[in-house]
């Protein structure tokens, strides 16, 4: 497979053509954003490790039987995916609050939600990735009915398997955020699932081990997302 131009220069990934039509290049880049790419910083390795903990986590996802972009790692920072129809919503499950909901709830970080909680966000920097309804889904035409179904149907599938993968290596999944898109009228999962975009504390003392390192200038932000890595099985 040969890469050709590039598509698309995303915050963190840069997505390339390949030779094969249903078929892209991700790029991951030791570029590193928060607060819609208003604070963007490169952090050494990040690139490699998000790439290598991605393509463990997708190949995880597979074998639980949920349908995946992730085709292959072809080098330290790149590897092959499906070339989906990205639907413009990220799907967003919360086991534990944090972020955006205490601000907009009042609530304190750290309360356990039984049921887990789902939110709809439209991907739009710069309209802060507003949150949504399926309402405004289907108003707008973003997605049709069944396949936002779906898409909550396979974001709580997600959940089922990640919990417990995570908790295996103490700790916690208190959210995340997932992209779906279709892929032959099929909708499966893609972008990424790093720590990047979802929320892991370690069980016993909450120590926070993701993007929040960076967000809140924590520092120790790749040593945090290797951990998290060598504690679930990655090899990098
Ligand atoms: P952002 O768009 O938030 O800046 P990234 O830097 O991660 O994010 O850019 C990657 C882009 O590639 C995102 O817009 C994402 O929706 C898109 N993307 C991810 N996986 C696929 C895929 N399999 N097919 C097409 N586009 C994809
Ligand atoms: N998230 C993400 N990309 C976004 C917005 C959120 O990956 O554009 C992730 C984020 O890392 C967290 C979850 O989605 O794991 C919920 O994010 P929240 O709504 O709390 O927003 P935040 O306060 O993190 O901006």
């Amino acid at each position: 497979m040969n890469k050709l131009e590039e598509l698309f220069r995303g915050k963190a990934k840069s997505v390339y053509n390949t030779d094969e039509a249903d078929r892209l290049i991700l790029l991951f880049r030791d570029d590193t954003s928060a607060f819609d790419g208003k604070k963007i910083e490169q952090l050494d390795r990040k690139g490699m490790v998000n790439n290598k903990f991605n393509a463990f986590v997708m190949e995880k996802l597979e074998a639980a039987g949920i349908a995946t972009h992730f085709d292959s790692l072809i080098s330290d920072q790149e590897s092959v995916v499906k070339r989906l129809e990205m639907f413009p919503i990220e799907c967003v499950v919360r086991n534990i609050t944090a972020g955006s909901i205490c601000r907009r709830l009042g609530v304190e970080e750290g309360k356990d939600l039984n049921p887990p909680t789902f939110e709809f966000f439209l991907k739009n920097d710069d309209l802060g990735d507003p949150m949504i309804n399926e309402y405004h889904i289907q108003s707008f035409g973003w997605a049709e009915a069944e396949h936002v179904e779906k898409m909550k149907q396979l974001t709580f599938e997600v959940n089922n398997v990640l919990k417990d993968l995570f908790l295996e290596g103490d700790m916690l999944l208190v959210d995340y955020k997932l992209e779906f898109g279709l892929y032959k009228g099929e909708v499966i999962l893609g972008d990424e699932f790093t720590p990047d975009g979802c929320r892991l504390w370690d069980k016993e003392t909450r120590k926070k081990l993701d993007k929040d390192r960076f967000r809140q200038g924590l520092g120790g932000v790749i040593e945090a997302y290797e951990e998290v890595g060598k504690r679930i099985g990655v090899e990098f």
